[in-house]
């Protein structure tokens, strides 16, 4: 437990490292040390060609270049430019808008629409709920918020989407607060790249619209961040029309993301997108969280916000960009495809994997199996429930190599 000289614990545990960011240390030194070739780094959350190095769409580099001072100097409005906030809902509902008024409200990546959808739609020391396997962040912006995250167990016996377990989670907490928001990670959930089946959307519609006679406010939040990695574009956004289905106390909001999906990580872009039943829903939702965004970053960058604009009013290179995205797409798709061979060849279990960046192993000891793995230089991520693996950070060579070794360590 860290000890506070002059800052203020103010109810959070604030560690002396981040854990990920020191294993990743961990891996960059030994690469320095040995060479990329001796060292397999499956912790990074980005994707990396086969030599290690970052893969940026080069279409999207190209408007980059072509960009005005104005473009990235000057400040954007609050809620975004007007033509990104119109380009945003194209590149997020693709061919399956939902019905609904929609606004969006521009964020500095999926992060800043998950922050301000708590601060906006929970109440403090309300709990957040989400899946038990899940992106750890959610619990440091809830707790920066003065709130914490609830869980349900992701995963039946049987391998499939535990309905039930998200049923009664629901009501649970709508027993004891008055607000409650959802956070489903999906398609290519991180850690484990599960993506909700249209059959699991029926199943969350039904329980929400169930939960939802209570008449208490619900925000359903949909972090699509990995949306674009996860297949055909346009199938992995079948799902999106069963959001109208949702009563009027119930806001499906999507955290949607340009950090993966056009390669921009580090411009901070991304949007929050709600799907409201009325205007009146649809308005406050601007309102609140524009005036949230003030309060906390002020504007987001206007950099990628003109860049989306531009791609969406080019068909020609919105088709490049897509063509682009889907050749890496499927080098990802090949890794991932060529871990769980290897797995099942030696044995290794994993959790139910349909696409994405990452991929996870359940084990009891998460912590001494990656220490062991990294003696032999292998890098992975232990979490509280398993191991991830990142194969967007490794070549599918590496990615055939790792399950015997994982499979070694933890005999
Ligand atoms: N949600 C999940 C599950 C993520 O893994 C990430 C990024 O790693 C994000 C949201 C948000 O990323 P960004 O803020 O870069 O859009």
């Amino acid at each position: 437990m860290a000890e506070y000289i002059l800052a203020k614990e103010n109810g959070r545990n604030i560690p002396q490292e981040d854990k990920i960011f020191g294993i990743s240390n961990r891996a960059k030194k030994a690469i320095a040390e040995k060479g990329a070739g001796r060292v397999i780094n499956a912790t990074i959350g980005s994707l990396l060609d086969d030599n290690g190095e970052l893969v940026v769409l080069s279409s999207v580099a190209a408007v980059f270049k072509q960009l005005s001072p104005k473009d990235y100097a000057d400040y954007a409005p609050i809620g975004g430019i007007a033509s990104f906030k119109e380009a945003v809902q194209k590149s997020a509902f693709g061919a399956h808008r939902p019905d609904g008024f929609v606004e969006a409200v521009a964020t500095p990546g999926g992060t800043g629409s998950l922050r301000n959808v708590i601060s906006n739609y929970s109440v403090f020391g309300d709990k957040v709920l989400t899946s038990d396997w899940h992106w750890a962040p959610y619990n440091t912006i809830a707790g920066e918020l003065g709130r914490s995250v609830d869980t349900f167990e992701f995963f039946t016996a049987q391998r499939t989407f535990n309905a039930a377990a998200f049923h009664a989670k629901v009501s649970q907490l709508l027993d004891v607060q008055e607000s409650l928001v959802v956070i489903l990670n999906t398609p290519a959930h991180n850690p484990t790249g599960y993506s909700l089946t249209l059959s699991d959307w029926d199943q969350v519609v039904d329980a929400l619209c169930g939960a939802a006679k209570c008449g208490k406010a619900i925000a359903l939040v949909i972090d699509a961040a990995y949306i674009d990695f996860a297949g055909d574009e346009e199938e992995y956004r079948r799902f999106l029309p069963k959001l109208s289905k949702l009563p009027e106390n119930v806001l499906p909001i999507m955290a949607y993301s340009l950090s993966k999906t056009f390669t921009l990580y580090g411009t901070r872009c991304g949007a929050m997108i709600c799907i409201a039943k009325t205007k009146a829903i649809a308005d406050e939702f601007r309102r609140v969280c524009e005036y949230s965004s003030r309060g906390s970053w002020s504007n987001s960058a206007k950099v990628a916000q003109v860049i989306l604009s531009k791609i969406y009013s080019d068909p020609e290179l919105l088709g490049k960009v897509g063509k682009e995205r889907a050749h890496y797409r499927d080098m990802l798709l090949a890794r991932s495809r060529a871990f769980e061979e290897e797995a099942r060849l030696v044995g290794l279990e994993t959790v139910p994997f349909d696409a994405g960046f990452f991929l996870s192993i359940p084990c009891d000891n998460p912590d001494e199996i990656s220490a062991k793995l990294e003696q032999q230089d292998v890098f992975i991520v232990p979490l509280a429930k398993g191991l991830r693996v990142s194969v967007a950070s490794i070549s599918e060579e590496k990615c055939r190599r790792l399950p015997a070794l994982i499979k070694a360590a933890m005999a």
